[in-house]
């Protein structure tokens, strides 16, 4: 017996083809039928006037820190969105030293124009490295799956240490950064890919990804 029947949806199988109106049975959790369900479900629902489809995956978030404070990441289920790829831009929370907590907010306001304020309070700072950031995030008991990438300028403000912080209060330097110091596994364990933007091509993102292979 099916768990769940929802009914008279629009269903959009995820393949692109034409959507048709039909039922969906789900038994643990598992599809078992779409089209015509005649068992009933223990519990049913009325898709009519729905459209029923695959969960969305956002490929563009930047719900590193929200997540904190609001799992669910809203808006993005309200609009069928079911994962949320974080870490885009280059920027992201981990890894960090404590020190360097107050600079990487200061970029998510820079660029991404988040409330320092929204930032200082909401965020609860754990972590140094990548892995110790997931575990907060599995503890804040995220409401969307998270694939996580890895943000550049997190790893580059980690690798240089001190010599970043000068260079942040100075123009971008042209020489290669300093990835040869960068804890490769402890660092960056648990995620799904590294990000940067255009505006880091000057900081040799070509060196950071063989670092990272
Ligand atoms: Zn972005």
């Amino acid at each position: 017996m099916a768990d769940l029947v929802i009914r008279g949806a629009t269903l959009c199988d995820g393949t692109g083809a034409e959507p048709v109106r039909g039922d969906l049975a789900v038994a643990g959790d598992r599809i078992t039928a779409v089209g015509r369900v005649p068992e009933r479900g223990t519990r049913e629902i009325d898709g009519a006037g729905l459209v029923l489809a695959p969960g969305f995956i956002d490929l563009h978030t930047h719900y590193d820190c929200q997540l904190f404070w609001d799992p669910f990441a809203t808006p993005s289920p309200w609009h069928g969105v079911t994962t949320v790829v974080t870490g885009n831009c280059g920027f992201t929370i981990a890894p960090c030293r404590p020190d360097d907590r107050e600079t990487l907010m200061q970029l998510l306001l820079f660029v991404e124009g988040m409330p320092i304020e929204t930032l200082r309070a909401g965020i609860r700072w754990a972590w140094e490295d990548f892995a110790g950031y997931l575990d907060a995030l599995q503890a804040a008991a995220p409401g969307v799956n998270v694939a996580p990438f890895v943000g550049h300028s997190a790893i580059r403000f980690w690798a240089a240490g001190v010599a970043m912080r000068r260079l942040w209060q100075s123009p971008p330097p042209r020489a290669p950064a300093p990835y040869g110091n960068v804890k490769v596994p402890t660092m960056v364990g648990g995620i799904k890919g590294v990000d940067t933007y255009i505006g880091s091509i000057d900081y040799n993102v070509n060196a950071l990804a063989q670092a990272l292979r």
